[in-house]
């Protein structure tokens, strides 16, 4: 009796986690999305082309010796398209975030998920998972039925091809990856002559398992579950944002229908959505837009294609789901030019030519100046002697032979062991320097003064930077 008791507390104890799970977690319902094409589908493939062409080509090219794009975390480098940034540079990356954020916000006030539909890394590897997925297993209903079969040779054969596919892809990701971070031969080398360090074989390891996994498998739970864009995009959206949405007026009250029978539907109470589902077949999230516009809509237009399909078949005008807004849908006007559009606009106009202004004016040596720790000042040959190490970086591409002066007080004099100082390419030098002024020259007990370090061999390549001397009080 105890036992039977205890088990009967153990099954409800069972029956209570289970419907609290029920109640927290739904089980994930595989989605088979139908291949559509159509124009809007043309661009989603261009779109993966390019983006994916540029991710997996750009780290392999080298132009002059040097890798066109390469984050040398160790050298605190990173090398984009012929210019080297260092960690005085922050400020570029700074800007390049920036202008990202506000490019965002601009592009999504004006065109909604562009970025989702388009150009978002979960939706380009999804799109090529889903074409290996369709190329060996078939169609949609062919792909249902081959889930739904007892295993056979073929199942399995499938479905080991399919998943070897998806691995090399998902590899060749993680490599790529790494690329950016390493230099492409050692990389290359290590790889075929099975020497990889512990980090890249994490790295590699880690982005090979994150494609695998969430263009595989995961692919709109991403979207919906742990995308915070999705989540906080329609703080970004107004009336006049550009959606994909259904025409209500138009397509309801939706039945099916026969295409080759010429009746007049609307006569029959009808209006032009069949109800065919073939816009919630091609969803590759699993809605209906037909309910409206939902968060799980990443702005795909897969369903505008397949829409404007059908209705090219059956005669009626194209357009039924389209780009549209909300005021446009409301039979209200639609203005593109609104506040939030024109505020985001100017700050992505200012960020972007300060970015550009910036840049042009950056230039290639940086010059710190460290002063002696030991001493503030000291007193020699009747003279007040400030003591300093210059450390010059030279983020040139070539090297260079520099000389030092100073200004900013009275008969300074610069004591200094070399004449000039040869800095190579991409690397940091340190000069020690001694200052040596009169005291009644002294503002105070603080006195500005300016080092200028100018390239011997090329004009316009000079820095000038303040430090302070100091001496007694007066
Ligand atoms: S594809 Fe068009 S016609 Fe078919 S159900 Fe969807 S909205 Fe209606
Ligand atoms: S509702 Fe249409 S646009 Fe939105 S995700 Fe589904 S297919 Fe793409």
């Amino acid at each position: 009796m105890a036992n039977s008791s205890s088990e009967a507390g153990h099954s409800s104890i069972n029956t209570a986690t289970n419907e609290i799970e029920q109640s927290l977690y739904e089980k994930r319902e595989k989605i088979y999305p139908r291949q559509v094409k159509g124009i809007f589908a043309g661009l989603r493939v261009a779109a993966v082309i390019v983006l994916l062409g540029l991710y997996y080509i750009l780290p392999w090219i080298e132009i002059n010796g040097q890798q066109i794009v390469l984050f040398d975390l160790p050298a605190r480098k990173f090398y984009i398209f012929g210019l080297t940034f260092w960690p005085q540079d922050f400020l570029f990356l700074a800007f390049i975030l920036i202008l990202l954020a506000f490019s965002l916000f601009f592009f999504t006030a004006l065109a909604g998920r562009l970025w989702c539909g388009y150009a978002c890394f979960q939706t380009v590897w999804t799109e090529v998972f889903l074409w290996v997925e369709h190329k060996i297993e078939g169609s949609r209903i062919q792909q249902m039925r081959l889930d739904e079969s007892d295993f056979s040779v073929s199942k399995a054969t499938k479905k080991v091809i399919k998943h070897s596919i998806w691995l090399l892809i998902a590899g060749a990701t993680g490599v790529t990856f790494v690329a950016y971070f390493s230099s492409e031969d050692v990389l290359s080398y290590n790889l075929f002559n099975f020497q990889l360090g512990n980090w890249e074989m994490f790295w590699i390891f880690f982005f090979t398992a994150a494609t695998y996994i969430n263009a595989g498998f995961m692919r709109e739970q991403v979207c919906k579950y742990m995308c915070p864009y999705a989540r906080f995009q329609s703080a970004m959206f107004d009336n006049d944002t550009l959606i994909i949405s259904y025409d209500e007026k138009r397509g309801e009250p939706r039945g099916s229908r026969r295409s080759d029978v010429h009746l007049d539907y609307k006569k029959q109470g009808l209006g032009d959505c069949i109800n065919c589902t073939m816009c919630v077949q091609v969803c590759p999230t699993g809605i209906d837009i037909r309910n409206g516009l939902q968060y799980e809509c990443i702005g795909c237009s897969a369903c505008i294609d397949v829409c404007d399909d059908v209705m090219d078949r059956m005669k009626y005008p194209k357009g039924l789901i389209r780009y549209t807004t909300q005021n446009a849908i409301d039979g209200k006007q639609t203005r593109i030019i609104r506040p939030r559009v024109v505020i985001y606009f100017i700050l992505l106009a200012l960020f972007s030519s300060l970015f550009v202004y910036t840049l042009s004016q950056r230039s290639s040596i940086a010059l710190d100046i460290i002063r002696d720790r030991n001493q503030l000042y000291r007193e020699t040959s009747g003279l007040i002697e400030n003591i300093y190490t210059l450390k010059l970086i030279n983020m040139d591409d070539d090297t260079h032979e520099f000389n030092v002066t100073v200004e900013g007080i009275d008969n300074l004099q610069l004591l200094i062991d070399k004449e000039s100082i040869i800095v190579e390419a991409g690397m940091v030098s340190d000069l020690p320097v001694r200052l040596r002024a009169e005291e009644e020259n002294l503002k105070g007990r603080s006195t500005v003064v300016y080092f200028t370090v100018s390239s011997k061999d090329e004009d316009n390549l000079s820095i000038k930077q303040e430090a302070k001397f100091l001496g007694p009080l007066q």
